[in-house]
């Protein structure tokens, strides 16, 4: 048998156009099969400095910023909650923890040449990225869905749908970027629910929404914004798509929206309504696009790799969405997978041996991601803590900038991990009282 194409991804997102670009430019042949006709509407719109240095290194770049996106300087956290914690003894704590926010100038990052990043109508955001892996050489399929993949002969056949047709394509390896529909991961059975983590989201664009309302500070309203609300492990995104309109997403546990049966409409207002000042705001703003919800939307992968295939992006691993990690994690995941890959394809041995290092490396990149996360729904006074405090300030920054791939565990993990358990065995703690329903383990966990 004949491969017609060295390497076949499936989905053409984030994740699978960046592989097809660094597969392309490599010059391997590559076909990517995406089963949506783009651009099609996604969630996921605020990005982190991480992706810089993929967008630079496949040549997108010069697009992205010609697209006219708002530019990203930062992250701002509010409450609506008056909390007297000024005893508890951190450093450079100037007022409670009503609100914080870092700006991304504040820490150096390495292969990141600008002080922003982007927020991104997705639509747009995930056309350009496809259209470059094209002009690169990469074969676009849109509208084809690849069925299941065959493993059992010499080389893997991805079936896919043309017309009534369904047609077998032979190719030396696949990349399964299909994004949370974790196409691979479903038909291997490697999908493993989080134990954690099983949020729900319902989100809209609105526009005229007045972004400075809620802002300590007015210039940094273009900044993504969360806002916490007083509700169990509930909190609010503010993500500016364009200059007049802007993206709002209610996050919550399942188990509350389910209490609403299914009502998204009734669920989105009445829990924006527990922080009655973004409620007004929300009021005078006009909703342009009907809400839409996203759930079960965290799990790991018991493999990420095997022979002849690696997943990537959301169709490896998926946590949850506090600190903007997807698109960042996507791209990524694509620049190590592609590593290994070309080098795979050079010693012509696509067996998993080959994917140990993309393997790893992506393990501890998501499971650092991972940690910070259970520690920030268990304990969010800590993260606000940490932000303020010059000791951890950078290394929280680091985290948040997206750069978790090169370190074992940042400090900063490690000191608020000892804290959390300190704060869980003792009952009397000040901080007691403030510890979140998410029981986060006491490390991340190994899938
Ligand atoms: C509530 C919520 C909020 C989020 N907020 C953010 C945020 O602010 N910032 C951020 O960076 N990330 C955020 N994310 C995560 C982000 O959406 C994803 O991490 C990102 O889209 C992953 O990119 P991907 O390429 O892996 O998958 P996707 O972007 O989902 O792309 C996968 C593609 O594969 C295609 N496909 C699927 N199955 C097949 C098939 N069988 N055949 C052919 N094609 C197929 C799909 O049509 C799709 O186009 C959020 C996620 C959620 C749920």
């Amino acid at each position: 048998m004949e491969a017609e194409f060295d390497i076949g991804i499936i989905g053409g997102g984030p994740a699978g156009a960046t592989a097809a670009s660094y597969l392309a430019k490599a010059g391997l042949s590559v076909a990517v099969f995406e089963s949506e006709t783009f651009p099609r509407e996604h969630v996921g719109e605020s990005l982190v400095p991480a992706t810089t240095p993929v967008l630079l290194e496949i040549g997108a770049m010069e697009a992205v910023e010609a697209a006219g996106f708002p530019k990203k300087y930062g992250a701002a956290w509010t409450s609506g909650e008056q909390r007297d914690i000024d005893h508890l003894g951190f450093r450079g704590l100037t007022h409670n923890f009503q609100a914080a926010e870092v700006l991304f100038s504040e820490r150096d990052q390495p292969g990141v040449d600008r002080d922003y990043t982007f927020h991104v109508d997705r639509g747009k955001f995930d056309h350009i990225l496809l259209k470059h892996a094209e002009s690169l050489g990469a074969k676009v399929f849109q509208g084809v869905r690849v069925g299941k993949v065959d493993f059992g002969g010499e080389m893997p056949v991805l079936r896919v749908g043309l017309g009534s047709r369904s047609v077998g394509i032979p190719v030396r390896m696949v990349i399964d970027a299909s994004g949370r529909r974790t196409h691979l991961g479903n038909q291997k059975k490697f999908k493993i629910p989080d134990p954690v983590f099983n949020q729900y989201a319902v989100h809209a664009w609105f526009d005229g929404f007045d972004r400075k309302a809620l802002a300590v500070d007015k210039e940094q309203a273009d900044y993504i914004f969360i806002h916490f609300l007083p509700v169990s492990d509930t909190w609010v995104w503010q993500i500016p798509i364009t200059d007049t309109i802007t993206s709002v997403g209610v996050v919550s546990q399942k188990q509350r929206f389910k209490e609403y049966n299914g009502d998204r409409e009734t669920f989105f207002w009445d829990t924006v309504a527990s922080r009655p000042e973004l409620l007004e705001v929300l009021k005078n703003a006009e909703q342009v696009r009907p809400l839409k919800t996203e759930g079960d939307y965290s799990y790991g992968m018991k493999q990420i790799t095997g022979d002849n295939f690696v997943l990537i992006g959301d169709a490896a691993r998926f946590v949850d969405p506090i600190f903007s990690s997807g698109v960042s994690v996507a791209l990524n995941s694509a620049r190590i997978a592609c590593q290994d890959i070309i080098a795979a394809a050079q010693a012509g041995d696509f067996s998993r041996s080959r994917f140990a290092s993309y393997e790893k490396k992506l393990r501890r990149g998501v499971s650092n991601w991972h940690e910070f996360i259970s520690i920030y729904y268990r304990l969010n006074i800590l993260f606000t803590a940490f932000v303020q405090d010059d000791r951890y300030r950078l290394d929280v920054l680091k985290m948040l900038q997206g750069d978790v791939y090169d370190e074992d565990e940042p400090k900063a993990l490690a000191a608020m991990r000892e804290i959390v358990e300190a704060v869980e065995n003792d009952p009397h703690h000040l901080w007691h009282p403030y510890l979140g329903d998410l029981k986060a383990p006491a490390s991340a966990p190994s899938f």
